[in-house]
């Protein structure tokens, strides 16, 4: 089984939307639904002016929250990405709420993610924003290989303030989308160290969703009852470390070693 990643170099990312809008029209998205964010990031000010696209996309971790919690399996990893398969999503939520990132929304009661174009994948392609993306800012491939090649994006800049940081190495067991970016990945919103994938959904997958066919329709609600009630006391922790200043001198950088 492969084991791919996705590459983002936001060094090559012109902002045009064209990774939105084929994602869009491949998977056959409504006009206002897309898998993909894309924001400006604007720092410095006069001749000293500089900026940066930000997208906002399922990081597909390889240690998936969303995947842990679904009880259907529609969310389920395959090839080093997490897949999903919406006709057997129940409109639970409970990936919307077990997502450490805020990836999964809920349209017309079923989740709605980007899929990694698993299918696509399987029958040889590339992702539709792979495919379309018109400065090779998108590339995927086997993880070894996208992170050497992220690493090396980075140890052959020799503009020092540049290309100096790629997120997704380690969190969560290591993202399936590694981006390479020019800021601390901390300052944009992505943090270093995340808050680690709470107890009560490692107990539900580990635990109750094996050992739900022989629970009592009685029990298994009382224990989806605790599960939900702990993973919004989970998302609240998540929202107040979110919303905490953050202090650079204890927030290591996402600085690679390039060697
Ligand atoms: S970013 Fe969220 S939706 Fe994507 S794989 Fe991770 S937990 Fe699942
Ligand atoms: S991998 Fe596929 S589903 Fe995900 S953003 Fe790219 S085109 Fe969309
Ligand atoms: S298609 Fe490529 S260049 Fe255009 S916004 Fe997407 S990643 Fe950036």
């Amino acid at each position: 089984m492969s084991n791919y990643a996705i590459l983002l170099d936001l060094e090559r990312c012109l902002g045009c939307s064209a990774c939105v809008v084929s994602c869009q029209a491949g998977n056959e998205l409504d006009a206002e639904q897309h898998y993909i964010s894309i924001r400006e990031e604007i720092r410095g000010e006069g001749m000293a002016l500089e900026g940066t696209f930000l997208h906002e996309r399922c990081y597909h971790c390889a240690d998936a929250a969303c995947v842990a919690v679904c009880p259907t399996g529609a969310l389920y990893k395959q090839d080093g990405l997490t897949a999903l398969n919406v006709d057997a999503c129940s409109g639970c939520g409970y990936c919307v709420e077990a997502c450490p990132y805020n990836i999964p929304k809920l349209v017309n009661g079923r989740a709605a993610k980007c899929t990694g174009c698993t299918d696509l994948i399987a029958a040889g392609e590339e992702p539709y924003c792979v495919q379309t993306c018109p400065s090779q800012a998108l590339m995927i491939g086997e993880r070894d290989e996208m992170l050497a090649r992220a690493n090396c994006l980075i140890a052959c800049d020799d503009s020092a303030s540049r290309v100096s940081h790629v997120y997704g190495t380690d969190q969560y067991g290591g993202l399936g989308l590694l981006t390479v970016m020019r800021y601390p990945p901390e300052s944009v919103g992505l943090p270093q160290n995340p808050a680690p994938i709470a107890q009560p959904i490692k107990l539900w997958q580990n635990v109750v969703q094996p050992a739900s066919a022989g629970l009592s329709g009685l029990a298994l609600a009382a224990t989806a009852g605790a599960f939900i009630i702990a993973r919004r006391n989970h998302r609240r922790e998540l929202e107040e470390i979110t919303q905490a200043p953050q202090n650079p001198e204890t927030q290591p950088e996402a600085q690679v070693d390039p060697s």
